[in-house]
């Protein structure tokens, strides 16, 4: 709807194509040119686009990370401004994820929500890459099949009565997936080898959350790896960059411009 918005922006990074952030930070290159005002009129276009196509509470956490980066930015604070850069790619991502997946009471978006993720973690529920999820979905389905609804949960780890009693919320009868399926499933509990009676989600770390963005969307996601793998590194243990205060959000605002260039093409 408003692709052509966006499509208007692509002028002002055009001399900005070709060098990552990293470039940028590493040899302390000044970019002279103030983009901010642009920067902003297209946050506010993301804000007001994903609250137009994504009706999830969530969501929201991907605007208010948006607004920290730039405050990060005006402040001359790398990291910070980055950080934020790269949760609101996650954050989007996820949430564009669980639209596609046109479940009811979405197992991935009810973790976030109620802010219980990190107990799936903890337990090693965890997909590492794109693999990890279609692998174990097309174990049962057969290959090329896009889980939607139900079969979203075939993606997790199969547990027994007992062991996923903590999990209900976040997890699917065995029973349940086979009705609305016509699928046969067998499985033995991951913790104590005793028959599974259902599938917990397992949640996908950063590599896996893009991985599925381009499996969902059908959008080649090389670009926003490379985004990803940048903002990676700025926050890496061995990153701090002294980059000049007053010039960061210059950088910055043609960084993020040229983010959202590319991230509205996969999303919207
Ligand atoms: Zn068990």
């Amino acid at each position: 709807m408003s692709r052509n918005v966006y499509t208007s922006y692509k002028k002002y990074i055009r001399d900005f194509r070709e060098n990552s952030i990293l470039d940028y930070l590493g040899s302390n290159t000044i970019i002279k040119g103030n983009y901010e005002n642009h920067a902003m009129a297209l946050m506010e276009l993301m804000e007001n686009d994903i609250k137009d196509n994504f009706n999830f509470r969530i969501a929201d956490s991907a605007i208010s990370a948006m607004k920290h980066a730039h405050l990060s930015a005006i402040n001359g604070m790398a990291s910070a401004a980055f950080e934020n850069t790269r949760f609101f790619l996650e954050r989007v991502a996820l949430v564009k994820e669980i639209y596609e997946m046109r479940t009811e009471n979405n197992p991935y978006e009810l973790a976030l929500e109620h802010l219980e993720w990190h107990r799936l973690i903890d337990k090693k529920f965890i997909i590492y890459g794109l693999q990890q999820f279609t692998g174990r979905v097309w174990h049962y389905t057969g290959k090329d099949y896009i889980p939607r609804g139900i079969t979203i949960f075939l993606s997790g780890v199969p547990l027994c009565g007992i062991h996923s009693k903590s999990y209900i919320k976040y997890s699917r009868s065995i029973e349940d997936i086979e009705n609305e399926t016509g699928l046969e499933i067998r499985e033995k509990c991951v913790k104590c080898g005793r028959g599974a009676t259902r599938f917990t989600i397992a949640l996908p770390k950063a590599g896996a959350i893009l991985g599925m963005l381009g499996f969902y969307t059908g959008h080649d996601i090389a670009d926003l790896g490379k985004f990803y793998a940048a903002y990676s590194r700025v926050l890496h243990p061995y990153g701090f960059y002294k980059y000049p205060e007053n010039y960061l959000i210059n950088l910055w605002s043609l960084d993020f411009i040229r983010l959202v260039l590319t991230l509205q093409k996969i999303i919207f």
